[in-house]
């Protein structure tokens, strides 16, 4: 049983633009009581059922990012396969040149605390050999690592239905490639280093779901940039899960090097790495199916990996859980507009309303608060006379959702 302890996160959950406030309290507990360990087995035997993942296989991992795209998008997050082009070589198989496709999705806050950037991240490839070291067809990497990807979906998934914001950008990475060297994250790493970007943590989980016993333990694998993240996620891991984690000692911390972390590690990012404790028997072989895995213990994995993703994010107390799925249904004209645009919505209920327009920094122009409305169509001028030229986001608030429309004033 997990440990009903801790944090407890009030969440005041305040429509400002329409100066209303109601609260909601979102215990990370319960967060964690909806992961589940059916939801990452489908993960696993999704990823599983395409045989190979294997990053040089005819075609490359296009459908294998193109599932994970997928399964983000479902999740109501933007979500693309960054593609790339490499060539190089490797003691395994020698001189390649191959597409590669990583995955990036991105949940933006929006009210970031900073510009910093928290990456939950695993590999989608896998490999396979005989024990001469010969390649083999079938590589169904169950372990290594559709489980850390299924850590990632299943992050995903808590954010989505639980429509949780936080204070800082995630992304949810897949990385292709990384059996042949790390190809896909020191992509990744490289291209946000050139973009000059910030991360407050890379989150890598590589091979999180072998556990053949009742002793739960979870290696943590540091890097010296980052040696306070370790001991927090220590810490985390400890308090927030039946898992004992282990902090490697310098001598047996070279594992570090070999999974997707150490690549952004090079560009001085700083991460943690988690991997199971008990090394599966079935790596890099075609045994590597999901009936080797103990997906209770792959789900608790996944809530330590939540709790951190709530630690290093900050839950956003201005937007919050209340705001629900039912748009008001606005559309706004004319539009480009020259001095006053009609905002026309529709309430499903009575509702307070608030309208704010911004610019494309974020910048507040026009505000307007208005009282209870009856439900029904209703219409709004807003005078945007006063507005240089250019494109502008509104932003129209109900008790039960929010829309945001573009519009360009001439
Ligand atoms: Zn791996």
């Amino acid at each position: 049983m997990r440990k009903i302890v801790g944090l407890f996160i009030m969440l005041v959950v305040s429509t400002t633009a329409a100066n209303l406030s109601a609260q909601n309290e979102v215990d990370l507990n319960s967060l964690l009581t909806q992961i589940n360990a059916d939801s990452v087995l489908r993960t696993v035997n999704d990823l599983e059922n395409f045989g190979s993942r294997f990053a040089l296989r005819s075609g490359g991992n296009i459908e294998v990012a193109e599932y994970i795209v997928q399964r983000l998008e479902n999740y109501g997050i933007t979500a693309c396969v960054d593609s790339f082009y490499y060539e190089s070589n490797n003691w395994l198989v020698g001189d390649y040149a191959q597409w590669f496709y990583n995955v990036r999705g991105v949940l933006p806050s929006e009210n970031p605390k900073d510009d910093s950037i928290v990456i939950v991240g695993a590999h989608l490839d896998a490999i396979s050999y005989d024990s001469n070291y010969s390649l083999l067809e079938q590589a169904p990497g169950a372990d290594d690592n559709a489980s850390g990807v299924a850590v990632m979906l299943e992050l995903a998934r808590i954010c989505h239905a639980n429509r949780l914001h936080f204070k800082r950008d995630i992304h949810f990475m897949a990385y292709d490639g990384e059996e042949l060297g790390l190809v896909g994250s020191y992509n990744d790493a490289w291209k946000r280093d050139t973009a000059s970007d910030r991360v407050a943590v890379m989150l890598n989980n590589d091979m999180v779901s072998y556990q053949p016993d009742d002793d739960w333990k979870l290696t943590l694998h540091w890097y010296d940039n980052a040696l306070d993240i370790v001991s927090r996620a220590a810490e985390i891991c400890s308090q927030y899960t039946d898992i004992t984690p282990v902090v490697p000692t310098e001598e047996e911390n070279g594992t570090s090097r070999y999974s997707d972390s150490y690549a952004y590690y090079q560009f001085g990012f700083r991460a943690v790495f988690a991997i199971e404790y008990t090394f599966s028997t079935s790596y890099h072989t075609y045994h590597d199916v999901s009936d080797s895995n103990n997906y209770d213990f792959l789900a608790e994995v996944a809530r330590y990996n939540m709790a951190m993703l709530v630690t290093y994010t900050e839950l956003d107390n201005t937007v919050g859980v209340a705001e629900q799925t039912v748009a008001p249904m606005a559309c706004l004209y004319p539009n480009p507009v020259t001095d006053k645009a009609c905002l026309q919505y529709r309430l499903s209920d009575n509702s307070f309303v608030g309208i704010t327009v911004t610019d494309l920094l974020g910048r507040v122009v026009l505000q307007q608060n208005l009282p209870a409305q009856t439900a029904g169509i209703h219409l709004v001028e807003l005078d945007l006379s006063q507005l240089p030229s250019g494109v502008y986001l509104c932003r129209i608030r109900t008790d039960k959702g929010s829309e945001t429309l573009k519009i360009a004033r001439k």
